[in-house]
C-alpha cells in the first residue's frame, strides 16, 4: 500500500465522510488521492441525525423524514410552530454510510485503510498518521478522531447531552407524522434539563427519546424506566414494539476545541462542530466541509473553519445558566420559542442571526440568571 496521499482523513464518521463527499469533485478535477482511515468501516452504531435547513442540501435524497411543524411542551402548554421556510429533517446514519461508501467505492481517487490510529504529528510540511503501526504521509490531514481534553472545571462548564431512544411501533394509528416534538419537558427536571424528543415517522411509528443535560449518564435500566413511564403514562400507549434503539452522549462544553496543529485540521466534534448549548452538530459539520472544500479549491490551507465568534460566547453563558440552575432549562427553552418567531430562533441556534435578532431574543429571557452567568463567565475568564 502507498504511504503518501494528497489528503488523509482520520476517522470515517459523520465529519470524515461528509468532508470526503465534498472533496470528491476536487479530487477528480486535480487527479488527487485521498486516504480515509478508520478502525472500522462497518456501520456499528445506529444514529439518527436531525437538523433544520431551508435549502436542499447535498444529502437531501437521504432524508428519511421531514417536518414543517414542531412542538415544544412545558407545564401543560404546547407550542406548535410552523417553521417554514425551514424544515426539520432526519437522516439515518445507516443510509448516510451506505451512500457515502457507494460514492467512495466508485471513485478511483479514494482509498481506505482499516486500522487504529495511534499518532498524528506534523513538522509543518508533512503530516504523519500512524495506524496499526504503519505510517502514512500527507501535506493536508483532517482529523475527526475523538481526543481527550484536560478539563478545567473552574474555568469552563462541562455537561453531557445524554440520551436513549427507541423507535417504537403501535398497532393503532397514534402519532401525527406532520409534527415533531423537539422538547416535551413533562419529565422530572431535578438532575438537569430533561425532555422527551418525539419524532413520528408515520401514524404508527415514532422515535421516542429521553434526553438530559447533566454531568453523568444514567444506567440503561433508568433510561428505560423513564421511557416506559412516558410512553405508557403520558402517551397512554400500553402495547408497542421496539424496532430500534439509539443512545449516546454528546459533549456540551465551552472548553475551546483545538482547530488543529499546522497542517493537521480537526473536524467534526473533535474540531468544535458541536454547538455547546444544544449538542446539534450535523449542520455545522456540513458548513465546515463546505468551507474546507472551498479553501482547497483556492489552494489555501483551511484553518479556523468554524469560528463561532460571539455565538461561542452566548453558548458559554447559556451553558453556565444550565449548569448552575438545574431546573431552569425547561423554562428558558420554552420561553425562547414562545417569545420569538421560530425562524428567528432557528437562525440564532444556527449561529446565523443578526445582532438585531439577538437583541430581540435576549430581551425576552430572564435577566437575573443570565446576568449572573455573564458575570461568572467574565470572572472565570481570568482564571488560568
Ligand atoms: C446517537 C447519536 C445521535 C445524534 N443525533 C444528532 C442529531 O440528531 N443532530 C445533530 O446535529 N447531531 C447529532 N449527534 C451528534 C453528532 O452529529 C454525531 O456524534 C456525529 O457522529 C459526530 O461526527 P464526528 O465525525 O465528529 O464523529 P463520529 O461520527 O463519531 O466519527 C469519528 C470516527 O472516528 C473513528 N475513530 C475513533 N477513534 C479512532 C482511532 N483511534 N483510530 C481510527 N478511527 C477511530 C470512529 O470509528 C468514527 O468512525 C448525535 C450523536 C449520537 C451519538
Amino acid at each position: 500500500m502507498d504511504v503518501y496521499y494528497d489528503y488523509i482523513i482520520a476517522g470515517a464518521g459523520c465529519a470524515g465522510r461528509s468532508l470526503g463527499v465534498h472533496l470528491l469533485p476536487l479530487l477528480e478535477q486535480r487527479n488527487q488521492r485521498l486516504l480515509i482511515i478508520d478502525s472500522s468501516f462497518e456501520h456499528l452504531v445506529n444514529k439518527t441525525w436531525c437538523f433544520w435547513e431551508k435549502e436542499t442540501g447535498i444529502f437531501d435524497h437521504l432524508v428519511h423524514c421531514r417536518w414543517d411543524h414542531v412542538n415544544v411542551i412545558h407545564q401543560g402548554q404546547k407550542l406548535t410552530m410552523d417553521i417554514r421556510p425551514y424544515r426539520y429533517k432526519m437522516i439515518r446514519s445507516m443510509d448516510f454510510y451506505d451512500y457515502t461508501s457507494f460514492l467512495f467505492d466508485a471513485s478511483p481517487q479514494v482509498h481506505y485503510f482499516t486500522g487504529h490510529v495511534t499518532s498524528l504529528t506534523s513538522d509543518g510540511q508533512l503530516a504523519t498518521v500512524i495506524a496499526d503501526g504503519k505510517p502514512f504521509y500527507t501535506t493536508c490531514l483532517f482529523n475527526s478522531i475523538p481526543g481527550t481534553i484536560m478539563q478545567q472545571p473552574k474555568k469552563f462548564n462541562y455537561l453531557l447531552q445524554h440520551f436513549k431512544g427507541w423507535t417504537i411501533s403501535t398497532t393503532e394509528a397514534l402519532f401525527d407524522p406532520l409534527q415533531a416534538t423537539l422538547m416535551d419537558f413533562s419529565v422530572a427536571q431535578e438532575d438537569g434539563t430533561a425532555f422527551i424528543y418525539l419524532l413520528p415517522t408515520s401514524e404508527t411509528t415514532a422515535l421516542v427519546e429521553y434526553t438530559e443535560f447533566s454531568t453523568q449518564r444514567l444506567s440503561d435500566s433508568e433510561y428505560e424506566r423513564r421511557l416506559i413511564a412516558y410512553i405508557t403514562g403520558r402517551l397512554g400507549i400500553s402495547e408497542f414494539a421496539i424496532l430500534e434503539e439509539e443512545s449516546g452522549a454528546i459533549p456540551m462544553t465551552d472548553h475551546p476545541f483545538s482547530a488543529g496543529n499546522k497542517n493537521i485540521i480537526n473536524i467534526g466534534t473533535t474540531g468544535g462542530a458541536t454547538k455547546a448549548s444544544s449538542g446539534y452538530t450535523f449542520s455545522f459539520i456540513q458548513s465546515q466541509s463546505l468551507k474546507i472544500a472551498a479553501a482547497l479549491r483556492d489552494d489555501k490551507l483551511p484553518t479556523d473553519t468554524l469560528q463561532p465568534g460571539r455565538f461561542g460566547f452566548y453558548d458559554a453563558i447559556l451553558l453556565d445558566v444550565l449548569s448552575s440552575n438545574k431546573t431552569i432549562g425547561a423554562d428558558i427553552f420554552f420561553r425562547l420559542f414562545k417569545c420569538s418567531p421560530p425562524e428567528r430562533v432557528l437562525r440564532f441556534l444556527d449561529n446565523k442571526s443578526s445582532l438585531l435578532d439577538e437583541g430581540r431574543i435576549f430581551l425576552r429571557l430572564p435577566k437575573t440568571v443570565f446576568t449572573k452567568s455573564l458575570i461568572n463567565k467574565i470572572r472565570r475568564s481570568f482564571i488560568h
